[in-house]
């Protein structure tokens, strides 16, 4: 695990073992906040051990910004916490998410002793801030990654922990294409120091912007190549032929994992797009 300090109160860790997922800690003297947990129970002992035994305070809230694993499996460890989520990461980890660790821990030894802990602070719609120790974390509802991603921010230094609604490609498998676009759109409005991502390197102050704007150009892209095709009246053979450069995205980073997940992302988009327009074919003869 890589221990990075983004300003005087707030670290960010970033898993060698699981993609480069990140989770962050932000210490008060009043005890301290955890965003996101690391998959494999031994880097988040690291976190444990780092806040409580070098820094001397208790974990007192943990945040989930969205039910998905490689960010909630953690969260078991820190065993005094309260959690905090959007009200639809509640439901998500009390079904898809416990059904899908009970079948992590029949097939990892190493996932064996993770206990689904669902959250006990949830919030709907508007900005939840949370006041610890001089600090105050805001968080809001932000889909498009999955329904229930939410991003935070520390208020006093505008550092923001986007979680996976910025990584180095944007991913909406679990998510929806019209939220994606409204949530970057909005993040464009907002001036911020550092960002943090859900997996992959901290963003600085200057490429923000930036980042956002390519992020945006990357899922218009596909959205118009896949549209044009369905037209075209071509199939998904011809949809797999997007390549992810093609989009302005390089196949580097995550050590080559974004490939894949263009492929999903492709997969994804074809499929719903394809939908919609069976649905409004289906819908016109009774228009009609
Ligand atoms: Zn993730």
């Amino acid at each position: 695990m890589l221990r990075e300090r983004v300003a005087n109160n707030v670290f960010v860790f970033t898993s060698e073992l699981y993609a480069q997922v990140t989770a962050g800690a932000i210490i008060t003297p009043a005890g301290a906040i955890v965003i996101d947990t690391l998959p494999y129970p031994v880097e988040t002992r690291q976190i444990v051990q780092f806040i409580e035994e070098r820094h001397g305070v208790p974990v007192r809230y943990v945040v989930n910004t969205h039910y998905h694993a490689d960010h909630t499996y953690g969260t078991c460890f820190f065993k005094h916490a309260r959690v905090v989520s959007h009200h639809l990461c509640y439901e998500l980890l009390n079904t898809r998410g416990r059904e899908s660790l009970a079948r992590t821990r029949r097939s990892s030894r190493d996932m064996a002793e993770i206990r689904l802990v669902l959250p006990d602070i949830v919030f709907d719609e508007g900005v939840l801030s949370l006041h610890l120790g001089g600090t105050t974390l805001e968080m809001w509802h932000a889909p498009g990654h999955s329904p229930d991603s939410i991003i935070c921010m520390v208020k006093e230094e505008r550092i923001l922990f986007a979680a996976d609604t910025l990584m180095p490609l944007p991913f909406l498998a679990d998510g929806n294409w019209e939220d994606y676009i409204g949530t970057l759109e909005d993040l464009l409005t907002r001036p911020f120091e550092n960002v943090i991502q859900g997996h992959g390197e901290v963003i600085l102050r200057g490429e923000v912007q930036e980042k956002v704007k390519e992020d945006l150009e990357y899922l218009r892209c596909i959205h118009d190549k896949i549209s044009e095709m369905l037209r075209k009246g071509k199939d998904f053979d011809a949809v797999e032929q997007i390549e992810i450069e093609a989009c302005g995205k390089s196949r580097i980073p995550l050590n080559g994992l974004v490939q894949q997940l263009h492929r999903t992302n492709v997969e994804t988009l074809y499929q719903a797009l394809k939908n919609q327009r069976e649905e409004i074919e289906v819908s016109q003869p009774i228009a009609n």
